[in-house]
């Protein structure tokens, strides 16, 4: 009587860890439905990420979550808690065989110094890797407690949603960027920058604020490409904005307006202002040395000016520079117009006027 009663009552805990197994994996299942339905909804990388994480936790319940994905130089790190950041750092710079930590990017903390740091056993780290088309990622993990072969299908499952998600992402942002960048050049293309333009000019009249423009074009740049050919043409043209842009305020705005011809966008500059930087910048450009094979081109470029008026008008500020232009051509090159106005104190004006200067 005692056998039959403890053999039923060990069947009967089979049975109900059964019941209980095949309940807890039903309402794990809604779970990943629910957040793989949620992933496709996400408009960015981040947000993807995050909801995998939410995902894991939810149904793993995981100690360390971290996903790692490789870049053009280095790598985005997205990690849960940060207390094991300095272990996973050092595994996470040998598996992608980068050499600097700084090219570490974190997606969702910021560090401070005096964090408690802990060490966990690297026998009990898992990792899963995704590679999608244009994407190369992994996903390092602590679980909680012992991971089936169950959990392993939902980390699957949740993964391949979260590598499809992060691939038509990643399409997306090719296709915005495509459509507003010059591709040789990376600064915007002309269409971007007359959004760019209306945007700024309706901005500049509401708070009336300044705004000047000003457009370059390289001088004689078909003699360039004639003597060294078109490739070197081309790194003339790149080598150039790169210079013009590390010589700009953040928000000012450069792009290609035609083959070897720039415009920008100058919020809260006024002419003088702009002409004096119009000025520092020919200059640099007149120094420049490009090297290409075994060459070594030097190239001017001559710019207009203009600044908005009280109309706001988009084709009179474009149209101002590019008259501008013209005259600094006629006017020899390699110079911005109109002239560079310097202001100069009363003295100085005096001793100009007595000297006739
Ligand atoms: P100017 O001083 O009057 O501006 O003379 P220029 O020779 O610069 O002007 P022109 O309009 O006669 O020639 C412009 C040249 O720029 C011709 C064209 O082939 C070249 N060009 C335009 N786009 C590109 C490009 O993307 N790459 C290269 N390498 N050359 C380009
Ligand atoms: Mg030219
Ligand atoms: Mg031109």
């Amino acid at each position: 009587m005692k056998q039959a009663l403890s053999r039923l009552s060990s069947r009967m805990a089979t049975m109900f860890s059964m019941v209980f197994k095949v309940a807890e994996r039903q309402a794990d299942h809604k779970k990943l439905t629910h957040h793989i339905v949620e992933l496709n909804k996400k408009q960015s990388s981040i947000e993807i990420i995050n909801e995998v994480a939410l995902c894991l936790k939810d149904i793993l319940n995981y100690r360390l979550f971290a996903f790692v994905v490789k870049k053009e130089n280095g790598v985005d790190i997205w990690l849960d808690p940060r207390m094991y950041k300095k272990s996973l750092e050092d595994i996470i710079l040998k598996d992608f065989c980068i050499e600097n930590r700084e090219s570490l990017n974190y997606l969702n903390h910021t560090f401070h110094p005096d964090e408690q740091e802990e060490k966990f056993n690297l026998s009990d780290l898992i990792f899963y890797e995704l590679k999608e088309e244009n994407c190369y990622s992994r996903i390092y993990m602590l679980p909680q407690e012992q991971m089936y072969s169950y959990h392993d299908e939902v980390v699957t499952l949740i993964l391949q949603g979260c590598s499809s998600a992060l691939s038509r992402q990643a399409k997306i942002e090719n296709l915005k960027s495509a459509a507003v960048i010059d591709p040789l050049t990376g600064c915007y293309n002309r269409r971007e920058f007359e959004n760019q333009l209306k945007r700024n000019i309706a901005g500049a009249s509401r708070h009336k604020n300044d705004l000047s423009v000003f457009m370059f074009d390289l001088d004689h740049f078909k003699t360039i490409n004639d003597t060294y050919g078109h490739l070197a043409g081309d790194k003339v043209l790149q080598e150039v904005v790169l210079l013009v842009q590390k010589n700009m305020r953040t928000g000012d705005i450069l792009a290609r307006y035609g083959g070897e011809e720039f415009i920008a966008i100058l919020p809260a500059t006024n002419k003088a202002k702009a002409m004096e930087l119009a000025d520092r910048l020919r200059i640099k450009i007149s120094n420049k040395q490009v090297v290409h094979n075994d060459d070594t081109i030097k190239v001017t470029a001559s710019f207009g000016v203009s600044e908005l008026d009280r109309c706001a008008d988009m084709t009179k500020i474009i149209q101002d520079a590019d008259t501008m232009l013209y005259r600094a051509k006629l006017n020899g090159r390699n110079t911005v117009m109109p002239g560079v106005i310097k202001i100069v104190s009363n003295k100085e004006s005096e001793r100009r006027k007595k000297h006739s200067i």
